[in-house]
């Protein structure tokens, strides 16, 4: 192979879909780059609450979850290593009857879209988890949730990327792509690399990137938030949920991740996201998961919390994710936004890698509905609206 060619793709975002994308087009036979300004996984891939759910990911996106939930399950076979999955089931739980109805319709659409969940009543959810307020009174179960170890994954991809021959750069941030011989040409602070393809996989920073082609994405960016516990004994095996509030496990440690907490908390631009984050959002949502877990869970005020923080999640307008062509540009590709996207990661990496090694996918990648030109020119998402994250 000779050193002075151009990569046949560069993919500047180590988030796991970037990563993913990256090891399957090397799999596929394509010479491939990847660059990440910071640690392979180390923003919102390696800071999520790891949860594999069909139960709050978009009804549109379930089938591509399913997919995920298995991707993680088997991570031995295309990852080379075990990346701590947990089969585990799923309650998103109700606390009044009319919540209880609310979930009824919105998992009914999720039903119909291939993800087992059935209405259960509060005794019915007790049974299974017997720690459970006396307070619920229903819950949507899904026999498939579980999660696997979002915090290790970097370590994971850096060892299959390498065994895979993808010439990693991290602590690399790219400052521009431009035109150039083969393609295009990818400038970071210390060096340029030519490149056939270019696959931009960066999340909350795809507004900035697509800025350098003139092209305007309308991206929000939410402040999504995780806190731990201290170990405690034993009390629960489901993943836990309640609707737009909290997600809630306990890991074989005794540790117990809380995901999310009451309220939003938006900023302008990830990169000044140290300032400009709200330290008193940050200390009430890690309060109000507290109290909302010992609500869930009353025997859970045994336990203290050690540890909050912090990751970004970029939302589009209509709450679809971008996948696809960038508008107008040749030869480079989006894949950004896609919430749910630690469970969805490994599968939307193989369904690119797929489409552009030539190869037809398993699923449609490049769908209209998530086409990333539909967005151009859309009003952006309405942060002060009512919440639409679940
Ligand atoms: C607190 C929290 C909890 C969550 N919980 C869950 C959950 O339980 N289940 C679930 O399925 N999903 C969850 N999510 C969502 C999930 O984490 C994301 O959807 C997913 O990780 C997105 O992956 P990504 O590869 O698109 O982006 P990221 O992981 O954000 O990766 C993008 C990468 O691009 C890099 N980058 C940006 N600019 C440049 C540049 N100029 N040059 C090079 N690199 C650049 C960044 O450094 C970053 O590493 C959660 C998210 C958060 C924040």
């Amino acid at each position: 192979m000779n050193a002075s060619q151009p990569y046949d793709a560069a993919i500047i975002g180590g988030g796991v879909i970037g990563c993913a994308t990256a090891l399957n087009l090397a799999r596929g036979g394509m010479r491939v780059v990847l660059f990440e300004s910071d640690g392979l996984c180390r923003a919102a891939s390696g800071r999520n609450a790891g949860t594999l759910t069909m139960l709050y990911t978009r009804a549109t996106l379930i089938p591509y979850a399913i997919r995920g939930r298995e991707m993680w399950r088997d991570a031995k076979e295309w990852l080379g290593r075990d990346a701590g999955f947990h089969h585990r089931h799923g309650l998103e739980l109700a606390f009044s009857e009319e919540v209880a109805e609310e979930l009824a319709v919105q998992h009914r659409l999720r039903s119909e879209a291939g993800a087992a969940i059935e209405m259960i009543g509060g005794n019915r959810a007790r049974e299974i988890e017997p720690a459970l307020s006396e307070d619920i009174v229903g819950a949507a179960y899904s026999e498939i949730d579980g999660y696997a170890k979002s915090y290790g994954i970097g370590i994971l991809f850096h060892a299959a990327l390498r065994d895979a021959g993808v010439t990693v750069h991290d602590g690399t941030p790219v400052l521009g792509v431009e035109p150039g011989p083969g393609g295009h040409v990818v400038r970071w602070a210390a060096g340029e690399a030519a490149a056939r393809l270019v696959v931009m996989t960066s999340n909350v920073w795809i507004g900035k990137m697509a800025a350098w082609f003139g092209v305007h994405f309308p991206i929000a960016i939410r402040v999504n938030q995780g806190t731990i516990s201290e170990r405690i004994r034993p009390l629960f095996k489901s993943i836990l949920r309640v609707p737009n509030e909290l997600s809630l496990k306990q890991f074989e440690d005794g540790t117990v991740l809380m995901g999310g907490g009451r309220g939003e908390h938006w900023v302008e631009d990830a990169d000044q996201g140290d300032v400009q984050q709200d330290i008193n959002i940050i200390n009430s949502k890690m309060a109000g998961a507290a109290e909302c877990a010992q609500r869930v869970v009353p025997a859970l005020r045994e336990g203290r919390v050690v540890r909050t923080w912090t990751g970004y999640e970029g939302f589009t307008p209509d709450n679809q994710p971008l996948i696809g062509p960038m508008p107008g540009v040749e030869g480079v590709y989006v894949a950004a936004c896609l919430r749910s996207g630690f469970t969805i990661g490994p599968f939307a990496g193989q369904l690119l890698a797929d489409q552009l090694l030539g190869r037809e996918p398993e699923m449609p990648v490049f769908a209209s509905e998530f086409d990333p030109a539909r967005v151009v020119g859309m009003e952006p998402y309405d942060t002060e609206g009512p919440s639409q994250v679940a």
